[in-house]
């Protein structure tokens, strides 16, 4: 099984990340990955991001069997399933203030967040999507869930099930 564990910056990819392997999942880490191997192309200074060519990362990535792509393009990915992260908007702009990130880039990532850009990426690719919601629990039990929904437990992670639509005000 592949598997994309994608989410806005800041919904928990990486931490949680950490606790899968130390279950013994192999999970690679895609922002690693795309610098040791040269994956990235031109530098968008607007956004202080790279851009990446994901058609040259998913030929790349081609190989790798039995393993989850961890990072916030995992979902361009050819994969079986995507699990998308998902963050309440307030609780996102503490833990991306804690990384230092300026309040452009803050709000930037709260709205995608707000507007489920990821998510409709996901849906949108026609590769079965769930999503987790990360914003009122530890690390463990967010890595429980994901275990859950990859045996195939999926209630109460359909794409509808988790929604920050009624904050849209709040933020725009
Ligand atoms: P991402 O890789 O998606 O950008 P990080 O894992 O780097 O996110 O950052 C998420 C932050 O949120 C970390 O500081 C982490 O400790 C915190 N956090 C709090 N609760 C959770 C949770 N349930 N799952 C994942 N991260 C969490
Ligand atoms: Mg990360």
């Amino acid at each position: 099984m592949r598997i994309a564990l994608t989410g806005t910056p800041g919904t928990g990819k990486t931490s949680v990340s950490k606790v899968l392997r130390d279950r013994g999942y192999d999970v690679l880490d895609m922002t690693q990955y795309i610098k040791e191997h040269d994956l990235r192309e031109e530098y968008d200074s607007d956004r202080d991001t790279y851009d990446v060519d994901v058609e040259r990362l998913n030929d790349a990535l081609a190989h790798y069997d039995d393993v989850i792509f961890e990072g916030h393009l995992a979902h361009f990915m050819d994969v079986d399933s995507v699990i998308v992260l998902r963050c309440r908007p307030d609780v996102m702009k503490t833990r991306l203030e804690a990384r230092g990130y300026d309040e452009s880039k803050v709000l930037e990532n709260i709205q995608a967040e707000v507007l489920d850009v990821i998510l409709f990426e996901a849906v949108e690719s026609d590769i079965p999507t769930f999503c987790v919601d990360t914003s009122h629990c530890d690390v463990n039990k967010t890595a429980d869930e994901i275990e859950d929904v990859m045996k195939g437990n999926t209630l109460g992670h359909m794409p509808e099930d988790i929604s920050w639509a009624e904050e849209m005000d709040k933020w725009f």
